[in-house]
């Protein structure tokens, strides 16, 4: 029997001009090796215990059909008051919030239902990796202002932010504290970002998922016993309402594979992301929404204790690369370390994530794909540290081969 012919065109132009996932790609290559996972960022540790009960109640309860699209009642409500006691910000839960499938929807949802197709969205970049395919998919054009890694941290030239603007820029998105780099914006960075903003008409779209991850700066050299302030871009003076914030249960409560996130925005833009998530998704899993609202409502001892426990990881695994011969600075937020890896003399990062794999039997991310043109990220790769104690002593047992 003679088949079919296939058409050329079975995949569509914009689902063939992006690649997969490579952070999630690295997950599947250490599983092969049998590497030590630093690439994707997620916890291997288990989520809290009362979280957990909580979802189990809720399935037990038959919270088992769908929830209303935007999200459950209690929940939004629940984003009302921490989104009050934490980020200082007022939210009105029947206008203003769209729970969605984690943040990575929230994120394209709110694109598809600002941006037209030839507007730019303006990204700092490296960034992370999922907003290269979000502005193929919702039709913007990106355009990069490169975040360049100095004595100082990770900063942005100004007049390369400003010239960035112009009256075709719809959209800017902030990654804050930043993936993968590290950086905390300062309230001046942030501030003339919401000048640029407000002169262009802009929207803000700030992914903040990593909120509650900051560090003290104790070992960053600067000798401070002090923590950046997490500091919401819709708190901002005239930026409530043309910023996006896009957050999730993820990072916080170590539940990366339940997809529950959410964003809040003004309620015209909420309107349409409703409108955009309702049609892709219809909504968020119901019995997780639920143990979500217990989630948010957790005290604020639970922070604190966060912040240290990543705190203690982190200032355990810079060293260690920074003894076997990478070049990195102690991150200020999220669980990432950016690395420069000059020093190994490899080709370019794909060559060097292969052989960390393959050979030292640590997987981490490439660096290239935090950049859209792979070249300026050769020399860099991603390492993350939401892991167990003793998931990154096994790596940095490992890493030490790399000095002989
Ligand atoms: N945000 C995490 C990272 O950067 C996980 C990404 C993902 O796979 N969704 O690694």
């Amino acid at each position: 029997m003679t088949r079919p012919k296939i058409s050329k065109n079975r995949i569509s132009r914009k689902a063939a001009s992006f690649e997969e996932s490579v952070i999630r790609e690295m997950t599947r290559e250490a599983t092969k090796y049998g590497a030590v996972n630093l690439s994707q960022g997620f916890p291997d540790f288990a989520a809290p215990e009362d979280i957990k009960q909580k979802a189990q109640e809720a399935i037990d309860e038959d919270f088992n059909q769908y929830a209303i699209t935007w999200g459950t009642k209690d929940f939004r409500d629940a984003i009302v008051e921490k989104s009050k006691w934490f980020l200082g910000l007022d939210v009105d839960p029947e206008t203003e919030i769209t729970v969605t499938c984690g943040s990575t929807e929230g994120m394209i949802a709110g694109m598809m239902a600002t941006v037209d197709e030839g507007e730019e969205v303006i990204v700092f970049e490296p960034f992370y990796e999922n907003y290269a395919p979000d502005a193929i998919l919702s039709d913007a054009t990106p355009v990069h202002v490169p975040l360049y890694f100095t004595e100082d941290g990770w900063n942005c030239d100004k007049d390369e932010l400003r010239n960035a603007f112009n009256e075709r820029t719809k959209a800017i998105i902030l990654c804050n504290p930043n993936n993968p780099t590290g950086k905390v914006f300062t309230l001046e960075e942030m501030n003339f970002i919401a000048d640029l903003c407000k002169e262009f008409d802009a929207i803000c779209f700030t992914d903040e998922i990593y909120e509650h991850i900051l560090f003290d700066e104790t070992q960053n050299g600067k000798g401070v016993e002090s923590r950046p302030e997490h500091i919401c871009m819709a708190n901002l003076e005239g930026m409530k309402e043309r910023t996006v914030v896009v957050n999730s249960l993820s990072k916080t409560y170590s539940v990366t594979g339940w997809r529950v996130g959410y964003c809040i925005a003004p309620p015209d833009i909420s309107n349409a992301i409703r409108k955009v998530h309702d049609f892709l998704t219809v909504g968020a899993a119901h019995p997780l929404q639920k143990a979500g609202a217990y989630a948010l409502s957790l005290p604020e001892s639970y922070y604190v204790e966060l912040q240290k426990d990543y705190q203690k990881k982190r200032d355990f695994i810079v060293p260690v690369l920074q003894d076997v011969g990478f070049k990195c600075d102690f991150p200020d937020g999220a669980y990432y370390v950016m690395t420069d890896i000059s020093k190994f003399g490899f080709d370019n990062d794909i060559e060097f994530t292969k052989h960390l794999i393959r050979e030292i039997g640590v997987a981490v991310v490439p660096g290239s794909s935090f950049y859209h043109d792979s070249k300026l990220g050769s020399q860099q790769v991603r390492f993350c540290f939401c892991k167990k104690d003793e998931t990154l002593e096994a790596a940095a047992e490992r890493l030490q081969k790399l000095k002989s």
